[in-house]
């Protein structure tokens, strides 16, 4: 394929709002997912029984879209240069990707764009759009496209922006040139695993679900208590843990995010044990409708009080 097909690509993609943008090929990870598997069998994914279910899918894209020759991983950097203010001891953390609008609705409206372009320069192709769908390898694809490594706190790094991003991928049945995989750029580093209050980074890039503040503040359910050696090390995070990327040396290079969306919102970075008490139903679903908090719903934000310490 003549390369200015994936250089409008890449252009259009950069002209509607995504800071990055590679291309990899869909063959099966076939030791990643005998990786998975045995996490799964040691039940480091605590109640995330979804992720037992179309294993074979989660590792082998071309299961998903018939005909498939290319992933197309998308990266937008969502940070804002708001230093930690948590001075306050009453009031709980919230984690950086949620202080603004839900990333879901707005990465995949520029998903759905990019794909009506491929879909313009090849009618005949079928493309597929993916926001953390949890069906699909994204950071195993990000990697293998070159976007960014896989760093020991599992999370996928750039040089540009860190570990502050989102990611999106578009399968896709048109045969794009591939990018060469991203290198390692960890090294002796372990600050991630060192900093993390829970040690739940249990070798580098596996962590286990069961003993993150992240699974324990977004995932479980809002009647399930979370437990006391995980609340006494929760260092206030009472909406996810950037710990692990707050202590991570490439994040140094962190810039603004350009999309105003992700901008931060007010009441976003930390909120008070007494105004979570006295939050209602109503007033929580006006302040959080569009973000991402909306999700473990009023009585999840409110179970996780436990996690401010005082
Ligand atoms: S998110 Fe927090 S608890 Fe989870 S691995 Fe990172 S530092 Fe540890
Ligand atoms: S803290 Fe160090 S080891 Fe961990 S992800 Fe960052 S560079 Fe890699």
């Amino acid at each position: 394929m003549e390369q200015s097909y994936k250089d409008k690509i890449i252009k259009y993609s950069l002209s509607i709002g995504f800071d990055k943008i590679g291309f990899a090929n869909t063959e099966p990870f076939n030791e990643e997912k005998e990786v998975f598997m045995k996490w799964i069998s040691e039940g480091r994914h605590g109640t995330l029984k979804y992720l037992e279910r179309n294993v074979d899918e989660r590792f082998e894209p071309n299961l998903i879209l018939d005909g498939c020759k290319t992933a197309i991983v998308t990266v937008i950097n969502y940070y804002n240069p708001v230093k930690e203010q948590y001075s306050d001891s009453n009031k709980g953390k919230i984690s950086r990707y949620a202080w603004g609008k839900d990333y879901h609705k707005l990465i995949k409206l520029k998903l759905v764009q990019l794909a009506d372009k491929i879909k313009e320069l090849f009618p005949e192709s079928t493309n597929m759009t993916f926001v953390d769908s949890g069906t699909l390898p994204e950071k195993l694809l990000a990697q293998r496209a070159g976007v960014g490594w896989q760093g020991k706190n599992s999370l996928i790094l750039t040089r540009e922006f860190g570990s502050w991003i989102f990611l999106g991928i578009i399968l896709t049945t048109v045969d794009f040139e591939k990018d060469e995989p991203h290198r390692d750029l960890c090294g002796d580093c372990t600050k991630c695993l060192e900093g993390c209050p829970t040690s739940a980074i249990i070798k580098p890039g596996l962590v286990d679900a069961t003993r993150c503040i992240s699974y324990w503040t977004i995932e479980t359910k809002s009647y399930v208590e979370i437990p006391l050696d995980i609340v006494s090390n929760s260092q206030s995070r009472i909406y996810g843990c950037d710990i692990c990327q707050e202590v991570c040396p490439w994040n140094r290079f962190a810039k603004q995010t350009s999309e105003s969306g992700f901008r931060v919102n007010n009441n976003a970075t930390e909120l008070s044990k007494d105004f979570i008490e006295n939050l209602t139903n109503a007033e929580f679903k006006s302040i959080f409708n569009d973000r991402p908090l909306k999700r473990i719903k009023l009585k999840g934000l409110k179970r996780n009080v436990c996690m401010i310490r005082e």
